[in-house]
């Protein structure tokens, strides 16, 4: 692997000790108390015990790193999500007895208000709650963009800097409204060519290649009854000349595969193949309706999968085949969908949600039918990062990788005595973070977001709210 050279930002030395350690890497190497040494926001060493005495010490001239008593916590990766809606955020708690089609036929136009100022406060609100609660690297999926509104795209990412987290926002995009037979009102739907040059800008205004880097772009048009065949083809062309990676929403309810079969004659999935949109590049939020081909399919073409079971659940969409996908060699990674649809936001949840549906689903806990704790681990960690192409760089805890790191308090009332610390992790509650870092950088301490004030950020989301109701 190329080294992470990219200096984000100067994070000093820290040396974490003394607390449990899942590393999710290969070999799912544990430790009942280690240690871990970052420098430069990149993990130089970990293992069992307390840190070596020299490197506590520190080299030569510069200061000695920072030293962490982590007794108590678990460490593990900072988690990695795979499909948000961040602008949802000031949306929630609306349409909550509807499905999928309704819930958007509701949504819409009230959607069709955002501003720059609005989406910026969602965007905020929504990234500080993802980082108090163990998410360190966030994907995006923004798909509505009303004309002269501003930077929509460029607000989120502004937003992401100034909390800290690491960022692979989505262009998105719907160019089928209601008159060309899809289901968002024309209002919200954009011109294919406007789509393409606002695609094309984004990835030359913010998409960073460069190993660890913050910021990646990708292109997503919104789903198979928004979007045209000609936007996903273009889109895909597109993404593919610009070495950037492709995102949709599919085969998440039954109504979108009889909207596929009435319109197409194919299955989502079928359809998606036929306009090159599966393939390494490519990861596909929910596919709750998946045939045993589809799984195939999927798994042959390296296709990942964005597992959002708390918003399938909300929605009453469906249970995912996960346990096929994973069996299958498909990277599947979790995510806590758009907060309208799930209004917790929280990635952590998702690990007990995933694990609990497939148990549901597989009609018993038997890990070879469905997920158990440590698999639920890996799917919101290094799962997420093969599904957003970033498995060399986060989503383990191995030398020469981002120091994106979870330090979780398990020795409060809510989880102490739990006998496993990945068991309490993801079948307990939700757990505080005694420290949370990106690329090295602390962003929560002792349960606390550095970089914002959250009553400031609570206070702009409410006022973001109201007003996407009085408007209009
Ligand atoms: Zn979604």
């Amino acid at each position: 692997m190329s080294e992470i050279t990219h200096d984000t930002e100067t994070t000093s030395a820290f040396i974490i000790e003394g607390c449990a350690i899942a590393t999710v890497d290969a070999e799912g190497t544990e430790y009942a108390a280690g240690h871990v040494i970052v420098s430069n926001g990149v993990l130089r060493a970990i293992g069992p015990g307390p840190a070596p005495r020299e490197a506590k010490a520190g080299c030569g001239s510069g200061p000695a790193p920072r030293v962490i008593d982590g007794s108590g916590c678990l460490l593990t990766p900072g988690l990695v999500n795979t499909h948000h809606h961040l602008y949802q955020w000031i949306f929630r708690g609306l349409a909550q007895d509807s499905p999928l089609f309704g819930w958007l036929t509701q949504l819409y136009p009230r959607w069709a208000r955002i501003d720059e100022e609005a989406v910026f406060a969602a965007a905020q609100a929504a990234l500080g709650w993802l980082a108090l609660t163990g998410c360190t690297t966030t994907s995006d999926h923004h798909y509505l963009f009303p004309r002269g509104r501003g930077d929509l795209l460029g607000t989120t990412i502004i937003a992401a800097r100034e909390i800290g987290l690491r960022f692979d926002p989505t262009r998105g995009s719907m160019d089928r409204g209601v008159s060309a037979g899809g289901l968002p009102p024309d209002e919200v739907v954009e011109e294919l060519d406007a789509i393409l040059d606002a695609s094309q800008d984004a990835i030359g205004r913010y998409h960073d290649p460069r190993p660890g880097s913050l910021t990646r772009i990708g292109l997503a048009p919104c789903s198979p009854f928004s979007a045209s065949s000609e936007l996903m083809i273009r889109t895909a062309q597109l993404a593919r000349e610009s070495g950037v990676r492709l995102h949709t929403h599919l085969a998440e309810t039954a109504d979108e595969e009889e909207f596929c079969v009435a319109r197409h004659g194919c299955t989502p999935a079928e359809y998606a193949e036929s306009l090159g949109w599966l393939g390494p590049d490519v990861w596909l939020a929910h596919c709750v309706h998946l045939s045993d081909a589809a799984v195939k399919r999927l798994a042959a073409t390296g296709t990942g999968v964005a597992h959002c079971p708390s918003s399938n659940a909300r929605l009453g969409s469906g249970h995912a085949p996960i346990k096929a996908l994973i069996d299958a060699g498909v990277s599947v990674g979790l995510g806590v969908d758009g907060p309208a649809s799930q209004e917790a936001g929280m990635l952590v949840e998702e690990l007990r949600s995933a694990l609990y549906v497939s148990r549901l689903r597989a009609g018993g806990p038997d890990p070879e039918v469905a997920l158990d704790a440590r698999a639920a681990l890996r799917l919101g960690t290094i799962g997420g990062a093969r599904v957003l192409g970033r498995a060399h760089e986060i989503g383990s805890l191995e030398p020469g990788k981002c120091a994106d790191l979870a330090l979780w308090r398990l020795d409060g009332l809510a989880h102490a005595g739990i006998a496993d610390p990945v068991a309490a992790l993801v079948f307990g509650s939700p757990a505080p973070l005694k420290l949370l870092t990106v690329h090295g950088r602390p962003i929560v301490e002792d349960a606390q977001l550095l970089t914002a004030d959250t009553a400031q950020l609570a206070r702009a989301a409410r006022r973001a709210s109201d007003r996407m109701k009085d408007r209009g």
